[in-house]
């Protein structure tokens, strides 16, 4: 039986070595290999300041804090995206607002940006999703990307870039767009520590303001409280923070990554060409949309879309699929479907048409930088087999 799993790391660089020499030092938590993966990660982002944290929800929250939003604040975010990107709003007591998404992309489209912030001028915050790893269309030629849109109503923007890494966007890397981005390295991520996070920035203030709330509040850097001369006990404390900081061993893993993050991006891309070839004659399913370059895509996702003529259910398919031995998954159920969000804010599925379409049909193949073209042409005959 073959057996494809829907995401599998391989960690065959220099994870092992860096570990060792984290071990070697007698300091397992956050100091310099936290410090080196930082540097290394704004440098390929081309960020002034990068704040390694131990989850990208953690960015998420730190950078939502570092702008000042609290209760009553509104953010606006898109329904089809993972619950982390609106529960941090929450934890700060404020509202998200949902936005409906483009039909094959998944991406909140400039026009509907435009009439969201018509809707609501005292949205405070931005919050867009690079789904799948395809950048959202924040500049433009002609003016009208996303962030120029916010930026002349004053609305601050938080990228969540959990899907993209390395990725670009009108030639700029991702990470030095936004006000903030924010980057997951969950496992199952494009680059991954097991868990962790990695908030970007230009603004020193808001770089500021998330080192000293990553670590308890503290007033001093968490190397400068073991390197420097100053006794490490004396510190003071000047907000209420939180523990969000990254251990050494995680870096070292996040360092090893690193290096090898446009190879494993190349690789990505070389299973979706293949998709996107083998796949592209049947006629009950929707491709996902690209309106980039394929080398500016960080290949997260490659989310079909089952149509209404399909032989077949999306969760029969599904089914279908994992009898064959091969891993699929959901991206997602929307979060206007979500209980809490559904209750809380009297939230109806016919505001959302395309998130709804796109929800009834979709389904993630596996893409993952050791999927060999053996294992793809399977994959896609399956495909063709059960909808053909
Ligand atoms: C994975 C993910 C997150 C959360 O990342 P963590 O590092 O697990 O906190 C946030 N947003 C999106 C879109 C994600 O896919």
């Amino acid at each position: 039986m073959t057996k494809i799993p829907f995401s599998k790391v391989v960690c065959d660089g220099h994870e092992l070595t860096y570990i060792r020499e984290v071990l070697a030092s007698g300091w397992l938590t956050t100091a310099g290999k936290t410090q080196a993966f930082e540097e290394r990660f704004a440098e390929s982002v081309g960020a002034r300041f990068a704040c390694a944290v131990n989850s990208c929800t953690a960015a998420l929250h730190l950078a939502l804090e570092a702008l000042g939003v609290g209760p009553g604040n509104k953010v606006l975010v898109p329904t089809m995206t993972f619950t982390a990107t609106a529960e941090v709003v929450r934890y700060l007591e404020a509202d998200p607002v949902f936005l409906d998404v483009e039909y094959g992309s998944s991406l909140v489209t400039p026009d509907v940006l435009a009439e969201a912030l018509q809707r609501h001028p005292d949205a405070k915050v931005f919050i867009p999703v690079h789904f799948g790893g395809h950048p959202a269309p924040l500049l433009s030629e002609t003016g009208k990307g996303l962030l120029e849109l916010c930026r002349k109503r004053g609305v601050r923007v938080v990228e969540d870039a959990a899907h993209a890494f390395p990725a670009r966007c009108a030639g700029r890397m991702i990470g030095s767009i936004g006000d903030v981005t924010c980057f997951s390295f969950y496992a199952n991520k494009t680059i991954t520590t097991g868990e962790g996070g990695m908030l970007t920035t230009d603004d020193e203030a808001i770089a500021r303001r998330t080192r000293v709330m990553r670590l308890h509040g503290i007033d001093r850097d968490i190397w400068d409280r073991f390197n420097a001369s100053k006794a490490s006990w004396e510190y003071d404390v000047i907000a209420a923070g939180y523990k969000y900081n990254m251990p050494d061993i995680t870096a070292a893993i996040g360092l090893a990554q690193l290096e090898r993050a446009e190879l494993l991006r190349q690789e990505r891309q070389r299973c979706a060409y293949y998709y996107l070839r083998n796949l592209a004659a049947i006629d009950c399913i929707d491709l996902p949309r690209v309106s980039v370059d394929m080398a500016d895509h960080a290949w997260h996702l490659f989310p079909i879309i089952l149509k209404r003529n399909a032989p077949v259910s999306r969760d029969h398919f599904i089914e279908l699929l994992g009898e064959r031995g091969i891993g699929t998954s959901v991206h997602y159920k929307p979060l206007h479907r979500m209980t809490y969000y559904r209750e809380r804010y009297c939230l109806k599925p016919e505001d959302y048409p395309n998130a709804e379409r796109i929800w009834k049909g979709c389904v993630s193949l596996p893409i993952y930088s050791s999927l060999t073209d053996d294992e793809l042409e399977y994959i896609c005959s399956a495909v063709a087999d059960i909808l053909q």
